[in-house]
């Protein structure tokens, strides 16, 4: 079975506003990023933290099990309802954070066994053995990055929004709040990892020499959901702000990598140039690296594949296999 998938994505985002993480007043502006290029010099660009990217990937994860024909997946009431309040469930009609243990927490909810979870001091306890306070994500993001060499660029606009409560209130005029919003364009690119293997894994194994909680098919069918959100985030939707600012987002090189046999390094980012050779130079015996890129260009030495569709394709069909 599939144990280790990476992914390297380079797109191009034109007028986003994926990273509007930083907000004062009526100003929402983007967050920048201090970097170096590639001859050691300082840069600044706008940038999205791998926090927002992880929280894009849950939205596509939970958006997918809701709605999407993975309803056998069980989700915790804080990751059906999209809150940040993992393990979660309703208690006196609240939402609360519920420390149980790690086996618990892992076969009653896809998201929490695959994203993880902190378990903050004052969480309500359940169950008789000790809870186990946190649980790695299986699902690793870096920041959205500029590819270096390349241009980038923000632009602040101004936006009005009419209130209709005031308008009556005060009549025309009065109602138009004036608000600045910043947008960016650029190439960019992330690198993530998903360790499949480690789905369904209970870390703390009190007692018991079954080491995972939940059936084989069951991980595989949590692996292959977590595997389908990430075509959500190369399409870039991602973002507060989907329902006015959509990026104009163009795939332009998509390497994936996978084993059947051990972890893997993370990718070398697609910000560099020779990432793809670096990598290759890289990786274990029995590693397969696919590539998809948007000009056709053939790299030696790695499976090239004529849409985005067949790398998943490929990956999602190793995972089926029955073979160890
Ligand atoms: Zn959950």
């Amino acid at each position: 079975m599939l144990k280790y998938v990476t992914f390297g994505v380079k797109v191009q985002l034109n007028v986003h506003d994926l990273n509007n993480e930083a907000v004062a007043g009526n100003v929402t502006d983007i967050r920048i990023m201090d970097f170096l290029d590639e001859n050691g010099e300082k840069r600044e660009a706008p940038a999205v933290s791998g926090r927002m990217l992880k929280h894009w990937h849950y939205e596509a994860m939970r958006h997918l099990i809701l709605n999407g024909g993975y309803s056998s997946l069980p989700l915790c009431n804080g990751c059906r309802m999209g809150e940040p309040i993992r393990p979660g469930d309703v208690r006196s009609e609240t939402l609360v954070q519920i420390a149980r243990p790690e086996g618990n927490s892992v076969s009653v909810c896809t998201i929490c066994d695959i994203h993880g979870y902190l378990i903050a001091q004052g969480a309500q306890q359940e169950g008789e053995r000790g809870a186990s306070a946190r649980r790695t994500s299986r699902a690793m993001f870096s920041w959205l990055m500029p590819v270096l060499g390349t241009d980038f660029s923000s632009k602040q606009v101004v936006h009005t929004r009419v209130s209709q409560q005031q308008a009556m209130a005060e009549g025309e005029g009065a109602a138009q709040m004036i608000f600045n919003k910043s947008y960016a364009s650029g190439i960019y690119a992330f690198v993530s990892a998903l360790d499949v293997e480690r789905i369904g894994l209970v870390e703390l194994n009190l007692g018991t020499n079954k080491p995972y909680a939940i059936e084989d098919s069951d991980r595989k069918q949590r692996a292959k959901v977590a595997i389908e959100a990430y075509r959500y985030l190369i399409s870039g939707q991602m973002g507060a702000s989907l329902s006015h600012a959509i990026p104009h987002t163009q795939p332009i090189e998509i390497l994936a990598a996978y084993s059947e046999t051990s972890p893997l390094p993370f990718p070398i980012s697609p910000i560099y140039n020779d990432y793809i050779k670096e990598y290759k130079g890289l990786v274990p015996n029995n590693t397969s690296i696919l590539l998809w890129n948007q000009t056709d260009e053939k790299v030696e030495g790695v499976t090239m594949k004529s849409t985005i569709n067949e790398v998943f394709a490929e990956i999602l069909d190793k995972l089926a296999s029955e073979e160890k």
